[in-house]
């Protein structure tokens, strides 16, 4: 049986890394069925959770969006959390 996939949480791991579907394209990690894609920065990142409705005050403390993780951030700070920790991407430009 596979059944891997929705243990991260009781095993405390690192849910994988978006693989990138093109150079700088991300497909969508928020929205299960979602067949979108986004650019490797914080404000394309933004704006593809602002297109799912998941919008927030910047000093409110959330769950990450990303499907498998539980860590809180503040929201001004997924998008970048998002990209590093998941995208795997430092500093482009
Ligand atoms: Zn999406
Ligand atoms: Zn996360």
């Amino acid at each position: 049986m596979l059944a891997f996939i929705g243990a991260a949480d009781h095993l405390h791991m690192e849910p994988p890394p978006i693989l990138p579907i093109a150079p700088t394209l991300y497909p969508c990690p928020f929205v299960m069925g979602c067949v979108m894609s986004f650019e490797g920065n914080v404000q394309a990142i933004h704006a593809h959770l602002c297109q799912h409705g998941i919008i927030y005050n910047d000093r409110e403390s959330v769950t990450c969006p990303y499907m498998g993780c539980t860590k809180e951030i503040l929201w001004k700070n997924i998008p970048c959390h998002i990209k590093e920790c998941h995208l795997r991407i430092r500093r482009t430009n």
